[in-house]
């Protein structure tokens, strides 16, 4: 046998150990850790495996640092108030009080983007009435804004400025340990127990089998496994996996979200804690946001969901549209690219909630069905089941009670359904089901659930994404011949490169001028906007299950979407991965048009865990 795989993988013993140091973890340990020590320093509940100490309890996070995130930040902060009474005025880099919030109808001013005829007679009228409206630089601001959407009283952060801020709240505490650039690969479950998690092996080749400096990832053993990992984490995926969902719940609705940090020009008439909202443009199903922070930096970004049927469905390109709309242009004119990233966020809200617990575990943030899809709103809702479980949690530890399902879900899961985020994760639920049928149906079907507090709404139930996606030729069908379709498909399969920058140049999307600051080439912005890095020894975490199925796949939509350039075409039918390319966004595991024969609610590519990423801690 091979020396190297006889080397032992380590054992530790804890008592709490958190997959991923997101919003919802951030929330968990801020409350516990406050409650672990007595005023004198003795600890308020003693650990099963130190005894004599407070429990011992770790974090693994994945990325490189603490506060590595993505996520543009507007928040009511009504759950990190709860926590912080103080946040508004506790100095965290980036923070702003919102002063003013705007929704805006994007008119196309080129005429390239698909619109129905609903939408065109719609844009027509509004148009034809334009003196009597708030209309300029082809743009509508919406006379009002709905409830269900304002964040009027809240706040505008970083998310990785205040990740950066809680952690070293928490971790001073003395209570906790954080571990950043330390993947999870997988639950460690016997029988229907979960009893630690197994950190990812290193010393590995692309493939994961061992080579130089081999070192198998420990097995953290632990009364309770919070699973906080986000909504391509992939130890929720494999408890999905091996616990199935609760009747009916699916996770089929997603959106990769994309965003720049930028510095405004100098003369920028932009007040910090501006909150824009677009709709409308670069297509209509793309949505977008501008939050302006202290001192002239603005966080800027698109979001382009799972129901928008473009195969070629490229967040950059789009994103680079977005800024250069005439309404936002005169503002971005002159800015600078501070930072970018991407990320994928979980859209089916309650639709998507799993098993919340069970034996040994609890699920809290996006990964357990929280971010809601109409007010917009997902930092808060992670933040409150975070703070929610850590009472249940030291609930049962001063009653010393196990963390079995049923404790759990008197007091873990009983607090979350009494709570305000039960009561509009309801309201919301079938609120985006009107996508399903169109953009114009889905902004009437948002508008009805909100106003109506989610008794009505529109649609239908979403389908797997991998259904919606249509070929190339039949999207583009009437812009784009299919001679000169099959030109375009020789020329980028000869240079290796992906469709969708010729098919929208030829469909007739204008060049994006670029300038070196802001509007940059892909690759430059991987370059300049936080920088990959790829640790060696680790295995490739995107992996395409099924080469056959990607051998005859006609729209290969992963290699469009891929938000870092990492999946080209490759040599064969299947297409390559290169992971120093690779800024974690989870599009892939979504944007894919072929199920997987085992699971149609999965498609043909796995996200595992993995190490690096794009390096800021501003996004
Ligand atoms: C571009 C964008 C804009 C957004 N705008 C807003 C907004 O304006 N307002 C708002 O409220 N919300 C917004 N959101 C949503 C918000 O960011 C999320 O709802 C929130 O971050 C969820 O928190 P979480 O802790 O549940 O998960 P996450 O923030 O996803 O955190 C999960 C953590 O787990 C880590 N992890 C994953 N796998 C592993 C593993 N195997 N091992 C160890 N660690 C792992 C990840 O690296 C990550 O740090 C936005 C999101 C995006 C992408
Ligand atoms: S991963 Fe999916 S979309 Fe990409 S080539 Fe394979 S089957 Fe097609
Ligand atoms: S390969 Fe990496 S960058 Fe590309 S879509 Fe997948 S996770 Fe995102």
């Amino acid at each position: 046998m091979n020396e190297q795989l006889q080397i032992e993988r380590q054992r530790l013993d804890a008592d709490i150990v958190c997959v991923g140091f997101g919003p919802a973890t951030a929330g968990f340990l801020t409350t516990l850790s406050r409650q672990l020590l007595n005023a004198d320093g003795t600890p308020a509940i003693e650990s099963a495996v130190t005894p004599g100490m407070p429990p011992q309890v770790l974090c693994y996070e994945r990325a490189d640092d603490i506060g590595f995130g993505v996520s543009g930040v507007v928040t009511r902060a009504r759950a990190l108030q709860a926590s912080f009474p103080d946040i508004k005025t506790a100095g965290i880099p980036m923070a702003a009080p919102v002063s003013e919030e705007k929704i805006l109808y994007l008119l196309d001013p080129h005429g390239t983007s698909r619109r129905s005829a609903a939408l065109k007679i719609a844009d027509t009228l509004i148009c034809a009435a334009r003196w009597a409206l708030p209309f300029e630089h082809h743009a509508l601001n919406l006379p009002w804004t709905p409830s269900f959407l304002r964040k009027h009283d809240g706040m505008i952060l970083s998310v990785g400025q205040f990740m950066q801020w809680v952690g070293a709240q928490v971790q001073s505490t003395g209570t906790v340990q954080i571990w950043p650039g330390t993947p999870v690969s997988q639950a460690l479950v016997e029988g229907k127990k979960v009893i630690g998690v197994r950190l990812l092996d290193q010393g590995v080749d692309k493939k994961g089998n061992p080579s130089d400096g081999f070192t198998p990832g420990m097995d953290v053993h632990a009364a309770l496994t919070v699973v906080a990992d986000g909504p391509i984490g992939p130890i929720g995926r494999q408890l999905d996996e091996i616990f199935g969902m609760p009747g009916g719940h699916h996770t089929r609705d997603w959106a990769v979200g994309m965003k720049f940090v930028v510095d405004l020009p100098e003369d920028t008439p932009l007040k910090p804690g501006t909150v824009l909202h677009t709709f409308g443009y670069p297509e209509p199903e793309i949505f977008g946001f501008l939050y302006v922070h202290p001192d002239r930096v603005a966080s800027l970004g698109i979001f382009v969901p799972s129901w928008f049927d473009n195969p070629a469905r490229t967040a950059y390109r789009y994103l680079q549209h977005w800024m250069l709309h005439p309404y936002l242009w005169r503002y971005f004119k002159g800015s600078k690219l501070r930072s970018w990233g991407a990320k994928t966020l979980g859209e089916s809200g309650k639709h998507g909630e799993p098993h919340l617990t069970g034996d040994g575990y609890a699920r809290i943030g996006e990964g357990s069905g929280t971010t809601n899809v109409l007010t917009g709103s997902g930092v808060d809702e992670a933040w409150a089941t975070g703070t929610q479980l850590a009472e249940a949690v030291i609930e049962l530890l001063k009653a010393k009670r196990p963390f079995t399902k049923e404790h759990l879900e008197a007091t873990y899961v009983k607090r979350r359904r009494a709570s305000w985020v039960e009561a509009e994760g309801r309201a919301a639920e079938k609120s985006r089901d009107g996508f399903q049928k169109g953009a114009v149906t889905g902004m009437i079907g948002m508008a009805l659930a909100g106003l109506t507090n989610g008794k009505f709404s529109l649609g239908h139930a979403p389908v797997q994404p991998w259904k919606r996606i249509p070929t190339m030729e039949d999207y583009f069908a009437g812009k784009i011949s299919r001679d000169d379709f099959a030109r375009i498909r020789a020329e980028c399969k000869a240079k290796k490169v992906s469709l969708h920058g010729a098919l929208m140049d030829k469909a007739g999307w204008p060049a994006i001028p670029f300038d070196g600051q802001l509007l940059v080439s892909h690759q430059d912005a991987l370059l300049m906007g936080g920088k990959v890095q790829a640790p060696a020894g680790y295995a490739d975490h995107v992996v395409f299950l099924h080469p056959d199925l990607c051998e005859k796949c006609g729209a290969r939509i992963c290699i469009e979407a891929c938000s870092g350039q990492a999946i080209t075409p490759g040599e064969t039918g299947v297409p390559a991965f290169d992971r120093e390319k690779c800024v974690h966004c989870g599009a892939c595991l979504w944007n894919c048009s072929q199920a997987n024969p085992e699971n149609p609610e999965r498609m043909n590519i796995a996200f595992r865990a993995g190490t690096g990423g794009l390096h800021s801690a501003e996004n």
